[in-house]
This record gives C-alpha cells, sequence and structure tokens, in this order.
C-alpha cells in the first residue's frame, strides 16, 4: 500500500496513533532466508525448495536501512531490533550494526539496539558485533534436550551449538542476554523445568512465548497453546516466584523473580518472563513497528499489508518526504488484533492471507 502524502496530522503532540500509542520500537527485518525450520514458523513442506524468496534486488541495502531508521528514531523510535528470518545469515550484519549503532536521538542519547537470533551462527559472530556497537541480543530456544531441540528446529540442528554460541556471546560482553523459548504444548512443554534450572542464576533472563497464530502456514491451533498461567503454576511446583514490575512502557514480558527464604527477589538466582500474546493481549500498549526485508511497513504482526517505504527511499534523496510518510502512517494506524482475536469469528484466520513471521520478523 502507497502512504496518502496528502493526509494531515497535528504537529503539536508527540507522535501517536489512533488509540494514543507512541511509536518507540522499531524491528528491522534483514532477510527472509533461514537455515532452520521450525514448524510454529517456516513449515518445511511450505518453506521447501521451490519457495520463492526476494531477490537480492528486493532487500534494502545497508545505507537504504540506516536512512530509513534515522527518520522512525525522528519520530520517536528509541529501540531497534534486528530480526529475520535468521539476521546473522546476512552477509556483512556487523556492518549494519556499526551504522545503527551511530544514531541518536533527538535528546543525544544512543539507542537501545539489539538483534533476535536462533544462534546457529552465534559462536562465530558474537565478537564482531559487539565490536560493531550491538549491546544485548534475544537467542531463541526451544528446549535442552538434543533430540527434542533438532526435532523443533527440523534441519536436526545441535542443540550444543547454540549454548556454545551464547557463551560466546556473554565472554564477547553482550548483555543482558535474553532467551525465548517457544512452548508449545504437546511437543516441548516438557522443557520447560529444564530449561529454568539451566537458566537460573547466570545472569540469563529466559522468557516464555505462547505459541502463536501468526502467518497463514504452520497450522496453529488453540490446543497446541500453552498458556503463560499454566507455565508460571509449573515454575512455581519447583520455585516460589514473586511478580516484578515491568521494565518498560510497552514491554510485552510479565516477568517474576525467583524468591529467596523470606519471599523477596534473589536477585542472583534471577528472573524469568512470559510472554501471553495468546491468553493475554497486550495491544493497549503496543508501540511496534516491524520494517520488511524489503522495506514494507507493518503496524502489526498480524497484519496482511504493509506500506511501501522503498519506493519513496529510492525516488531522491530528500528525506522529508520519508518522514510524512512515517507520520501519516503511524498517525492512522488502529491495529489491535490480539486485543480482538477472541471476538473474531473462527475461520477469519483463515479469510485473510497474513504476512509470514519469517517476512517481517518477530
Ligand atoms: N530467526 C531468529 C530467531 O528465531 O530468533 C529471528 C526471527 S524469529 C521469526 C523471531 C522470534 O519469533 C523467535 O523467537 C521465534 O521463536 C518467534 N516465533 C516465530 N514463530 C512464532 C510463533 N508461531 N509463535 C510464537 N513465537 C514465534
Ligand atoms: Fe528461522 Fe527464527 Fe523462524 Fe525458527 S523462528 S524458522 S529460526 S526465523
Ligand atoms: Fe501489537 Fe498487533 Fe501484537 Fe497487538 S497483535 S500487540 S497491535 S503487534
Amino acid at each position: 500500500m502507497a502512504p496518502d502524502p496528502r493526509a494531515t496530522w497535528p504537529e503539536e503532540a508527540g507522535l501517536t496513533d489512533v488509540l494514543g500509542r507512541p511509536l518507540r520500537d522499531l524491528r528491522i527485518s534483514v532477510t527472509d532466508r533461514c537455515n532452520f525450520r521450525c514448524s510454529y514458523c517456516m513449515p518445511k513442506e511450505v518453506f521447501d525448495k521451490d519457495y520463492q524468496y526476494l531477490p537480492q534486488t528486493a532487500l534494502l541495502n545497508f545505507e537504504e536501512i540506516t536512512r530509513l531508521a534515522r527518520q522512525f528514531v525522528a519520530q520517536g523510535v528509541r529501540k531497534i531490533r534486528l530480526t529475520g528470518g535468521e539476521p546473522l545469515l546476512r552477509k556483512n550484519i556487523e556492518v549494519l550494526v556499526a551504522q545503527l549503532s551511530t544514531l541518536r536521538t533527538p535528546d543525544g542519547l544512543p539507542l537501545d539496539l539489539t538483534l533476535t537470533t536462533n544462534g546457529s551462527l552465534l559462536a562465530k559472530k558474537a565478537r564482531a558485533l559487539k565490536d560493531a556497537g550491538l549491546q544485548r541480543l534475544t537467542v531463541s530456544l526451544d528446549g535442552l534436550d538434543d533430540a527434542v531441540f533438532r526435532s523443533m528446529n527440523d534441519v536436526d540442528f545441535p542443540v550444543e551449538d547454540v549454548l556454545r554460541g551464547i557463551d560466546a556471546a556473554q565472554a564477547a560482553g553482550l548483555g543482558p542476554i535474553k532467551v525465548n523459548m517457544v512452548v508449545k504444548r504437546g511437543t516441548n512443554e516438557q522443557q520447560i523445568l529444564p530449561m529454568a534450572r539451566h537458566f537460573k542464576g547466570t545472569g540469563i533472563v529466559l522468557r516464555f512465548i505462547e505459541y502463536m497464530d501468526v502467518g497463514a502456514t504452520n497450522g496453529w491451533c488453540m490446543d497446541e497453546v500453552m498458556p503463560s498461567a499454566d507455565v508460571v503454576r509449573l515454575l512455581q511446583t519447583e520455585w516460589p516466584l514473586v511478580a516484578l514490575e515491568h521494565a518498560s512502557a510497552g514491554e510485552t514480558a510479565q516477568r517474576w523473580g525467583y524468591a529467596d527464604a523470606t519471599g523477596r527477589h534473589d536477585t542472583e538466582a534471577g528472573e524469568v518472563g512470559v510472554i501471553s500474546s495468546v491468553t493475554q493481549a497486550f495491544c493497549g500498549d503496543c508501540n511496534r513497528a516491524r520494517l520488511s526485508t524489503e522495506g514494507q511497513l507493518y503496524l502489526c504482526l498480524f497484519a496482511s499489508q504493509g506500506y511501501d517505504l522503498r519506493s519513496l527511499l529510492r525516488s531522491g534523496n530528500d528525506d522529508a518526504p520519508l518522514a510524512a510518510a512515517i507520520r501519516q502512517i503511524w498517525h492512522q494506524r488502529s491495529e489491535q488484533y490480539s486485543a480482538l482475536r477472541s471476538a473474531l469469528p473462527a475461520d477469519a484466520a483463515s479469510a485473510v492471507r497474513r504476512v509470514e513471521m519469517s517476512y517481517i520478523g518477530g
């Protein structure tokens, strides 16, 4: 969809959308390719050898990404997350990290710059990413048991290599490191406690994500969702937990601290988080925009249509139309899919072909 350059918005207030939500968080997908085939994201049957990925010419180059990111920062973005597909597959990704790390907010502050990865190439890349200016990162890991992990990534990738990647990231000084585990009932719920035991007391924050109905290919059904409340109950069979404050507005995870004998948060033991994308919508303060690998702007993870910023970007060197387009698009944003999900008819998901998570990133 092309932005309408004639639209207007009130100049006086900070940029907010129809529901009063500011623009703070930009997720940039740097590739639509991945070396894993997690069934909840890029099932093998769909993402097979005949699958048509984006051609190289369609991809934004690093200068284009940085130019666009600068405009987003001027409009309120304070956090940038690189994602994909698998972002570490993008050649010389550390060059992009170095470019983005030079951006400053209007107050002169550096951005919160991070990246989400499956960890497969992290052992090789951690040091270069840190040297380029990356501060922290999130690693996706769905289990510790090698057989479970190999079957979930569906390319027989060993868990040991991801654990080595996490060690390398810690050794390089990247932090805080978060580990995200998607919980699929009947597939990896038996990995919840071993994962918690493994990361407790390491300074790494483990977060459990409800399996979501993103995209149109993963064959999602509610029976396979393990509600976060059940995850917390399971953790409490082994450790007492105390609820912690949200770290920041728009934060998606509910945080739980391991408690000491007096019932207070034991900071040495650390914390876990749950992301209840399905059972407890957090659209009310969703401040996230997503930029696809080819420069389409998406306003919601569940959107079926994006706004083409690449054409504007490639139509000239003037940044004013880009800034105007970003303001206009965000100002008209009303998306809140998860909050409305339960009110949607059961067949609504199949009625619209939603964009794939591997295309716009998590
Ligand atoms: N390849 C990288 C990775 O896996 O970390 C980055 C891209 S991946 C699309 C980003 C995040 O989305 C991952 O943490 C992944 O587990 C999560 N994800 C993908 N499909 C999901 C689904 N159906 N439900 C919940 N989370 C999902
Ligand atoms: Fe690849 Fe990440 Fe999707 Fe798994 S979740 S298939 S690692 S993009
Ligand atoms: Fe944000 Fe859309 Fe997720 Fe709601 S469903 S939290 S609007 S991305």
